[in-house]
């Protein structure tokens, strides 16, 4: 994409602001006049931390650490979010996006083998221009869309060619699952098409040089307890687009205080349905599966402080 266009299209973003409808919610907020829509920001970008990160998956930790920028709120907010103390609240640091493409040089800097901006959705606008900055500097190291699924790929459109690896989550393959959890009522078939357009810009495979991610796309789920049902179909709707997209099956799910006392979600995922997913992953003829223990540990992370998550190989 040459400067125009990508200026062109940053423009378009920012224009969208105005009325917003970056996500699937479609608040219409004047994020600009300082309204704020479902994920309670305004236009300002604000981060929670950014640092190399050694839990993601090891072709994006590599040796050396992600380049994790952790965003502040969330356009879902799931009532079990594992990261519910930065995602369930906008406060944080605002950050313009000059500040924000030297956190990103700096991370680069620091070895991380790439930048990623985890939940980019709501503060898109200014991730793309800080991305223009810092590629004007000199910044190389790919660019990592880490966001939870539910995108329009209207959106998605607009940032083609700049996005290097897309991580996206494919949480729900039942609407009632996101209705109850997320409270949306048409996650699956947004996810769908949001995945088909990330394919379509940077195919279905993760290319891997050196034991380092270079692009592609590697898809998230996490097995919620007592919801097999709603993995299966997820991973049905994910084999539609290809069954050579890389997975990753999480196990790590720990209930959060909110919903301790929930009869499904207040306890962890067991062996047995944990299991179950992988086999069905692998039914289904999925080959490059990232796969973790089950284990009585409490996993969810501790914004306090960084806490990486066990992987096994594919
Ligand atoms: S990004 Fe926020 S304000 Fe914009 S549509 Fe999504 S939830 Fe609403």
């Amino acid at each position: 994409m040459q400067n125009a266009g990508i200026s062109r299209r940053i423009e378009s973003l920012k224009r969208i602001l105005k009325r917003c409808v970056l996500c699937p919610r479609m608040c219409r907020a004047d994020r600009i006049a300082g309204v704020k829509g479902f994920c309670r920001l305004d236009a300002r970008m604000v981060i929670s931390s950014a640092l190399p990160h050694h839990g993601e998956e090891p072709p994006l930790s590599g040796s050396r650490g992600a380049g994790t920028i952790f965003f502040s709120s969330c356009n879902l907010r799931c009532i079990y979010c594992q990261n519910y103390q930065i995602s369930h609240s906008p406060a944080g640091r605002p950050v313009t996006a000059e500040e924000l493409a030297g956190i990103m040089l700096d991370l680069e800097a620091r070895g991380c083998h790439n930048v990623e901006p985890v939940t980019p959705t709501p503060h898109l606008p200014g991730i793309m221009e800080a991305l223009r900055i810092a590629r004007e500097r000199g910044l190389r190291v790919p660019f990592v869309f880490n966001c939870g699924g539910y995108e329009r790929k209207e959106i998605l459109r607009l940032i083609d060619g700049r996005v290097e690896i897309y991580l996206p989550d494919f949480k729900y393959g039942l609407d009632e699952a996101g209705k109850s959890c997320s409270g949306v009522p048409d996650y699956p078939c947004r996810a769908l098409s949001s995945l088909r357009e990330m394919v379509r810009q940077v195919g279905d495979a993760l290319d891997i040089e050196d034991g380092v991610a270079r692009r592609g796309i590697l898809v998230r789920h996490l097995v919620l307890p007592g919801r097999t049902d709603n993995s299966l179909a997820a991973l049905k709707l994910i084999r539609e687009v290809s069954p050579f997209i890389p997975l990753s099956l999480m196990s790590q799910y720990t209930p959060i205080p909110a919903v301790a006392g929930d009869p499904l979600l207040g306890r962890r995922v067991t062996r047995e349905e944990y299991e179950r997913v992988v086999n069905a992953a692998l039914d289904l003829g999925f080959e490059e599966l990232y796969t973790q223990t089950v284990d009585d540990r409490a996993l969810n992370p501790d914004f306090a402080r960084e806490k990486p998550f066990a992987w096994e190989g594919t």
